[in-house]
């Protein structure tokens, strides 16, 4: 098993954790599984693959989630979605995922089948909502459970109340911990946190990360993840459009200062969206001055 170095042997005190995404190719699988080893060595808290919406990913999930358990020393959660899905189909994914060694699961309930923007319908067999899900998780016992929180809140929700009473819903049936969906004003993030503990919810919120690989793909889905793009990073990554290294670099000060001003804030740990990438994310932790750690190849314990 991997000795965890502390947060002093590790030269900062924060935790971290990696989001990956199940690889449609060949081509996107091998870069999946370099990203995968480069990354060990920041000694995460965990790792998490993601689960398409109504199970299109199932089985890449799976699949990725089994190698990353017996393959590496990451420890491991999945992600899983229950739209579309009759309970019945819900708790047989969560069998198979016990079976095969899970013990993290990132509980949500999914995008609408119709696509975003369009109105949510619950399969009427289904779980509702993600704490339906984690209420079910928490019954069968033995899993840790993340969920999902949106400081700039969800775009279905009527209001930032609704979400934040979602929240508490989620945390009420038993989540351990919240990963946020990507934001790049810490001033937003704060204000929400305000909120949620104003509300009396004490779950730990993650801020999660996203370096940006690329500005202008970003703009494209962020509105529908109901993140906004400041105009400040228009202005950062000015003038580099031709320039592929320039605009790492922006990208990776970018990500840099806003964990840096986060822990001056008092934040402790992190969820990066990798992108299946680990050049930009190296980029960021070194410059945090966060050491890699050795790390033995093999399963963890
Ligand atoms: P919930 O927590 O159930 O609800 C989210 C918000 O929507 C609530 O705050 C609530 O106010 C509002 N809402 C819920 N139901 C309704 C309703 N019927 N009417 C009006 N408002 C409503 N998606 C994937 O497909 N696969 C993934 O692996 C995945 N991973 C994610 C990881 C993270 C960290 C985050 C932040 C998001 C992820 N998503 C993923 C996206 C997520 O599935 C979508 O945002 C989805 O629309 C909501 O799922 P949820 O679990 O956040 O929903």
């Amino acid at each position: 098993m991997q000795t965890r170095a502390t947060d002093q042997q590790n030269g900062k005190s924060f935790r971290l954790s990696f989001e990956f995404f199940p690889p449609k190719s060949s081509e996107m699988e091998a870069q999946l599984w370099e990203s995968v080893a480069d990354l060990t060595a920041w000694n995460p808290e965990f790792v998490s693959v993601t689960y398409g919406a109504g199970g299109s990913t199932k089985a890449p999930t799976m699949t990725t989630v089994r190698r990353l358990l017996t393959d590496t020393p990451l420890s491991t959660a999945s992600h899983l979605t229950c739209v579309d899905a009759p309970r019945e189909e819900t708790l047989s994914v969560i069998k198979e995922l016990r079976e095969a060694g899970v013990r993290h699961i990132v509980a949500l309930r999914g995008d609408p089948s119709a696509g975003i923007g369009t109105a949510y319908q619950p399969h009427a067999q289904g779980y509702a909502n993600a704490a339906e899900l984690v209420a079910a998780l928490k019954e069968i016992g033995g899993f840790e459970i993340s969920v999902s929180a949106y400081p700039e809140k969800h775009p279905e929700s009527p209001d930032a109340a609704a979400d934040i009473e979602m929240l508490r819903r989620k945390a009420e049936s038993g989540a351990d911990r919240a990963l946020t969906q990507f934001f790049f004003d810490n001033d937003v993030f704060e204000r929400y946190m305000d909120k949620v503990r104003a509300a009396g919810i004490t779950l730990p919120v993650v801020p999660g990360i996203m370096p940006i690989q690329n500005l202008t793909m970003l703009k494209r889905f962020a509105g529908r993840c109901g993140s906004t793009v400041p105009a400040f990073l228009d202005q950062r990554f000015s003038g580099t459009e031709d320039d592929v290294v320039a605009r790492a670099e922006v990208a990776a000060d970018v990500a840099a200062e806003q964990i840096e001003d986060l822990i001056r804030r008092g934040h402790s740990e992190f969820h990066i969206y990798t992108m299946n990438r680990s050049a930009l994310t190296n980029a960021v932790l070194d410059r945090l001055g966060r050491q890699r750690v050795a790390v033995k190849a093999g399963a963890a314990a």
